[in-house]
């Protein structure tokens, strides 16, 4: 099972490095440091979406907060079958098929983001309207260190908390490094799973791109009935690509057909 967490993985990150390469643009750093959780929340069918049916009212909802990453989805959703492959040849090009910030042009995609401290909120909305239906579907949202720093952020964590949305899950890309530097140089998180825990939240840290880790945490969601679940996911900003791992830099990057190729090595993978 894990074997296939790690191919699909793979793949989702050589999509990515196609990608930015093709635009021209992109925010790499960001994609590859999600790779492994993306690859088990909808290669281990946590996340429960047919590509044949995109919008069936009983179908998990997934967010990506933090927009600029969108790639990552993007890659993930063709491997499920979502539309085709080709379309990542268009990726942030002019009336391209695939927009460079998160689009909900997509299919499979609900909702767009880019600009940070909204996906969460979002989320809240979906969760407290399908508790009120009765519904069972769960809503998922992936967010980023950046993201965090948000005020709109805190005030969900808040709602959330109080009205017992055991529907929801925030899951934070936990990189520590956003736009222009390091977090903790910026606006520190501090003790971060335990700030949200005193909002009404069960929260776990986990390793973001330790399979087994992963696996497990999402076969035991809720952590805790009655309340939304926080995942803090330690990850490596630029992960799979010595060049790109834990650097700055990485958060936007223009990737030259040399250092396409050479991640490619590092990856393993053929061109
Ligand atoms: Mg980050």
């Amino acid at each position: 099972m894990y074997e296939n967490y790690k191919d699909l993985a793979k793949r989702i990150r050589k999509d990515c490095l196609h990608m930015v390469h093709v635009g021209q643009s992109g925010h790499i750093g960001s994609m590859l440091s999600a790779a492994d959780m993306m690859a088990v929340l909808y290669g281990g069918g946590f996340v429960k979406v047919d590509p044949k049916n995109p919008k069936a009212p009983d179908r998990d909802r997934f967010i990506l907060s933090k927009g600029h990453a969108g790639a990552v989805v993007y890659a993930t959703l063709t491997e499920l079958g979502f539309f085709p492959k080709e379309w990542m040849d268009t990726y942030y090009c002019d009336n391209g098929k695939l927009m460079g910030h998160i689009s909900h042009y997509v299919p499979g995609v609900e909702y767009s983001t880019g600009s940070l401290g909204h996906g969460l909120n979002v989320c809240v909305g979906m969760a407290l309207a399908a508790k009120e239906k009765g519904e069972k579907h769960k809503i998922y949202c992936m967010m980023s260190d950046g993201d965090c720093n948000e005020g709109s952020t805190w005030e969900a964590f808040l709602f959330a908390g109080q009205h017992h949305l055991e529907n929801l899950i925030a899951i934070v890309d936990y990189n520590r490094i956003q736009a222009l530097g390091f977090s903790k140089d910026i606006c520190d998180l501090g003790d971060f799973a335990s700030k949200v825990a005193t909002f009404g939240w069960a929260t776990k840290t986990v390793d973001g791109h330790d399979f087994m880790d992963l696996e497990n945490t999402f076969k035991s969601l809720p952590l805790e009935a009655g309340k939304p679940t926080f995942i803090v996911a330690n990850t490596i900003k630029g992960k799979g690509v010595s060049f790109l791992e834990n650097t700055v830099a990485s958060h936007y990057w223009h990737l030259t057909e040399e250092q396409k190729l050479e991640a490619y090595r590092e990856l393993g993978v053929e061109e």
